[in-house]
Formats: C-alpha cells, structure tokens, sequence
C-alpha cells in the first residue's frame, strides 16, 4: 500500500493533535506534533531568560538555537511520542498557560521556523506520516496527498483548552484561556513568515458539532481514497 503524508492544519485547541494521533494508530503511520517543537524553543528561551513578561531578546535565543536539540520518544504506555529537550522529557513542561503565552512570538521568528521546518520535513521524508501543525499543508509539505483545515469557533476551542488544562491539575480561569487562544490566532494568523491560511487545496473541516469518531470516519474516507490512488 503506499504511504502518502496527511497535513493537518488549524487555529489553536481545535483539536487537530487528539485526531492526528488516533489517525496515525489507526494507519499506522508517524504521528508528529509541531507545536511542542515550537514549545519546546519556547520552553528553552523561557527557562534562559530569553523571552519573559516584558522582554523579549530574540537575537540571543536565535544566537542559542544550536544549543536546542528537539527529538521525540515513543511512550508506550502514554501511546504518543513524547518531546525531549537535550535528552530531558519536557511532554508536561510545554503544555502549561505559561508556555502557551509565549509560543506565538517565538514562532514568529524565521530563524527558529526554518531550524524546525528542516526537520519536520526529513521526518516526513519517507511518508506514512500525520504531522499537525500551523503550515504543514503551506509550506513544509505543500506536496502533501491529503490536507485538512481544522476549524471550530473560539468559544468551543476555549472551553477544550479549559477543561483540558484543568484534568491536567493547572489551576487558571477560563477568560484567560479564551484570551490566550484568541491572542495566538492572531499573531499566528498575520505574521510575516509562514501565517496560518488554509492552503488552496485543503478541505476544512468544521468540528464545533462533530464527534471524535465522525471526524475521524472522515478523514479516513478521504485517506483511503488517496492510499489506493
Ligand atoms: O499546536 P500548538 O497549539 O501546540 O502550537 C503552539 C504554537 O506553536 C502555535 O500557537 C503557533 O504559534 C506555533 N506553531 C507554528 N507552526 C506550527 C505549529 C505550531 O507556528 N507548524
């Protein structure tokens, strides 16, 4: 059968990486998140004070990004790949409200776009592989067979977050959920390199009312018919 490589794109918490990794199980393909690459920079510029409240020296984290080693395990009881800075599991350190404030700046930055896009792209150099993100279907694998454009309305999106943040133990307010969600849409929507845009040929999927199964029964309809060309 041959592999083919499933982009899926989309705003913040419209649930793209739960369908992503049920996706890969199911076709047994790679499963990579590209958010924790762009969380994990984050998380190194957070934790060397490259980027913090009211401060943000971009030059210097760019001058450290050859200190930044992003790879993934596999966790087979947790059943994903979890990320690891320079050999350190950082899976739970990157998912927090404070890391998500300051993810979007971060991946403004081309520097740290282009370290990253290079290794998403030898990563899906063989195919069989389900890769999420913001501009998979644009511009690291405008070749992709299948591309899918997640949408849900911000409220639906806040309210995932919230309730996933708060089974995960964190302790925050839901306005400042919604707030994060909406602020990252905008800064990852207008920025000058690689903006998140459907891409012309992907199909948008709107998953307010759709159940997991539904939006999986779907994409899979759409991948089989890819597989089999
Ligand atoms: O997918 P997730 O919400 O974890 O992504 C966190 C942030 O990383 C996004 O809000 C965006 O700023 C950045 N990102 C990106 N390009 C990608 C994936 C994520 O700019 N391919």
């Amino acid at each position: 059968m041959n592999k083919i490589i499933i982009a899926i794109d989309g705003f913040s918490s419209t649930g793209k990486s739960t369908i992503a990794k049920q996706l890969a199980i199911k076709l047994n393909y790679i499963y990579v998140d590209t958010g924790a690459m762009y969380r994990a920079v984050t998380y190194f510029a957070l934790e060397n004070d490259f980027i913090g409240d009211d401060f943000f020296h971009s030059k210097k984290l760019i001058q450290n990004l050859d200190k930044v080693s992003i790879t993934f395990r596999f966790n087979d009881i947790k059943g994903f790949a979890e990320v690891y800075l320079n050999g350190i599991n950082i899976e739970s350190d990157i998912r927090t409200l404070r890391v998500s404030q300051f993810v979007s700046p971060v991946a403004t930055l081309s520097e740290v776009r282009r370290m990253l896009v290079k290794q998403q792209q030898l990563m899906g150099q063989y195919k069989g592989i389900v890769m999420d993100g913001r501009d998979i279907g644009t511009v690291v694998f405008p070749e992709a067979e299948l591309k899918i454009f997640m949408t849900a309305s911000a409220e639906t999106r806040a309210k995932r977050r919230y309730k996933e943040l708060l089974e995960r133990g964190h302790n925050l307010n839901y306005e400042d959920v919604l707030e994060n969600v909406t602020t990252r849409d905008r800064i990852d929507s207008t920025r000058e390199d690689s903006p998140l845009v459907k891409a012309n040929d992907a199909i948008e999927i709107d998953n307010s009312e759709l159940t997991i199964e539904e939006q999986l029964d779907t994409i899979i309809n759409l991948a089989s018919h890819n597989i089999s060309k």
